[in-house]
């Protein structure tokens, strides 16, 4: 192959080349598919762990909880969680939005599990307010207050599982869409004692 052969097959190469990066674009840097993930959950991780840590930290030991995660109705809805109480028989259903950061998420936990503690009287909600206001704020300050100690509990879980038998095991979460969550604890509350369902907007 001559020179001339040489450098016409070269230029040809990087024409193609170029050609198919413009067609096919770059792709996604590493950093940008790390930001994607770390963006959204998929599946609800870590979910059970979060709640068994909060609810002892949150003195709602006496409560007993059912979590559900999974996809809100549409892309474009605002909820990202939503809780029926029991105050009867302390008792309470959460769902929280899958696709959410996991913080995200233990916000949101957070302050599913503060309507229960006002159903539960664990919290009074100030005469003149209205629930959903005054659980905002209650979840921010018990987020900040005790989202260290959390934490140290779920390290803390995380080591005696790894040894010892859990000496209590860990709520199952069930997958389910918010329409289908509204069905699920609907299909329940046919017994009269049941309040109504909160909904985090
Ligand atoms: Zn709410």
């Amino acid at each position: 192959m001559n020179w001339i052969a040489i450098r016409f097959f070269g230029c040809l190469a990087i024409g193609v080349a170029g050609f198919l990066k413009v067609i096919v674009g770059p792709g996604p840097s590493m950093d940008d598919q790390i930001a994607a993930l770390s963006w959204g959950t998929a599946g609800c991780p870590g979910l059970a762990q979060q709640l068994v840590a909060w609810q002892d930290q949150l003195l709602l030991n006496h409560w007993e909880f059912e979590l559900f995660c999974g996809p809100a109705e549409s892309k474009e809805s605002l909820l990202l969680g939503q809780v029926h109480r029991d105050r009867e028989a302390q008792a309470a259903q959460i769902w929280i939005r899958d696709g959410l950061t996991i913080a995200y998420q233990q916000v949101v936990l957070v302050h599913e599990l503060a309507h229960a503690g006002v159903a539960g009287d664990r919290w009074w909600v100030p005469h003149g307010r209205d629930e959903e206001e005054y659980v905002e704020e209650l979840e921010e300050v018990l987020y900040r207050r005790h989202r260290a100690a959390v934490r140290q509990k779920m390290l803390q879980a995380a080591r005696l599982r790894g040894s010892l038998p859990a000496s209590r095991p860990l709520p199952q979460v069930r997958y389910l869409d918010q329409p289908e969550f509204l069905r699920e604890v609907r299909t329940r509350a046919s017994s009269p004692a049941r309040t109504p369902a909160a909904g985090r907007p």
